[in-house]
């Protein structure tokens, strides 16, 4: 089989790439080593900067996002049990976002993709990618018994922080940087109502909250906990009672519980491969780079490499020049290093960090009353948590 480009994995950035490239007419095909409903059960992030909706329209999956999002002009912030309003519209000259699960996402872009007919190998094993340093890569893959190989021009490393391709480049030819914090989020998502009609960041000293949503009918809340935590010592009860302390008043009294739909623990980590671009494979997403989900930037990033990725094979292919594609790299890292700055600032700003003590938490309120008071620091958040221009 040849085709024109082979994406590996079918999350966000595969599904949303291959779709852009289909609308500009190049042939390409995902490679996934995982169900079509195990990707579509994954909870993952539920908020959108204005730049990722406008590519979702621009790829002609928008129209149910519209429908059925929640758009956003402020969130919240707790700190001390009382809560602060940042009106980001108002802030960034009109910027929002938009409350739309990353599965609402990741199920239109396969609708679109099933609908044009354009191809899809779900449960492809041992997937490998070879000879990208010269001008004809190739793919090999398991599926239905059988062993497969395709022949591409490129190949666009989709596949995720655990994914194949990043561990496919030589170690000299790639430099990483990690930040791993101590502690994870355990998440919780219920059908009921939201306890605010917008996000609620809770700095508390028994640790952070988030008060999150898909929908008006279904919440998605996390708390602050140990590495070690272990999901069975988390009941429903017990996960409300904690979430219940670590409120305001006002909105412990507004929360409405009930059984969980979905409960896991999430670790945090800030990493960057650099750089993006091995010859002919391009990584895009969480395979070249991971935030704390704090600042609600890790599908965002992903839907912006996905932007300067399609617009450089798009050149190509137009022109036969490698302009765009060398350019790629540099492109991707610049927005991504802010959004790594901003995530890593969020992530200090409102979590209980052990080894920071008393002083630590003093220095976090002053910074809190800073940014709620002042008008640049309100608006600096605001921009970057609206989304950094492409
Ligand atoms: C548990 C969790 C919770 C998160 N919560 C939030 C949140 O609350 N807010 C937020 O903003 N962001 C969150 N994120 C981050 C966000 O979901 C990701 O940034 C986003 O999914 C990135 O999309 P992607 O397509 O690059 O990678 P992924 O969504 O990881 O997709 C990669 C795909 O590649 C497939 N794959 C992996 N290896 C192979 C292989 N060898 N061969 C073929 N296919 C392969 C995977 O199965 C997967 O389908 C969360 C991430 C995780 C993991």
């Amino acid at each position: 089989m040849r085709v024109q480009v082979a994406i590996i994995g079918a999350g966000p950035s595969g599904l949303l790439l291959g779709q852009l490239l289909h609308l500009a007419g190049i042939d390409a095909v995902i490679l996934e080593n995982r169900s079509r409903e195990y990707v579509l059960g994954r909870i993952r992030a539920g908020v959108l900067e204005q730049g990722a909706v406008d590519l979702l329209d621009r790829a002609g999956v928008g129209s149910r996002l519209h429908a059925e999002g929640l758009v956003h002009h402020g969130i919240e912030l707790c700190f001390e049990s009382v809560r602060h309003r940042i009106d980001l519209s108002e802030l960034t000259g009109g910027k929002c976002v938009t409350v739309y699960g990353q599965t609402e996402v990741t199920k239109d872009l396969m609708d679109a993709r099933a609908a044009a007919g354009a191809k899809t190998v779900y449960e492809a094993d041992a997937v490998s990618v070879h000879d990208f340093d010269g001008d004809r890569p190739k793919v090999r893959y398991r599926a239905d018994g059988g062993a497969h190989e395709i022949e591409c021009d490129f190949i666009a490393g989709c596949d995720g922080f655990h994914g194949v391709c990043r561990k496919s480049v030589p170690a000299k030819a790639i430099t990483t940087y990690e930040r791993v914090y101590p502690f994870g989020w355990l998440g919780l998502l219920a059908d009921t109502p939201p306890c605010g009609d917008e996000l609620i960041y809770v700095n508390h000293e028994r640790g952070f909250a988030l008060c999150s949503m898909r929908s008006r009918s279904r919440s998605r809340y996390y708390l602050q906990c140990a590495l070690d935590e272990q999901i069975a010592e988390w009941s429903d009860q017990r996960f409300w009672d904690e979430l219940r302390r670590r409120l305001d008043p006002a909105a412990a009294e507004a929360l409405v519980t009930g059984p969980s739909l979905e409960k896991s623990i999430a670790p945090l980590r800030s990493f960057v491969a650099e750089p993006m671009r091995f010859g002919r494979l391009l990584l895009a997403g969480d395979a070249a780079h991971i935030v704390p989900p704090t600042g609600a930037k890790g599908l965002n990033l992903a839907a912006s490499d996905v932007h300067y990725l399609s617009t450089a094979l798009i050149d190509h292919y137009a022109t036969g020049g490698f302009a765009e594609l060398d350019a790629y790299s540099a492109k991707c890292l610049r927005r991504i290093w802010q959004a790594e700055r901003f995530s890593w600032w969020m992530t200090k700003l409102l979590h209980c960090f052990s080894d920071e003590g008393a002083f630590g938490r003093k220095i976090q309120v002053a910074e809190l009353v800073h940014l709620i008071n002042s008008r640049a620091a309100s608006t600096a958040f605001a921009e970057n948590y609206v989304g950094l221009p492409y």
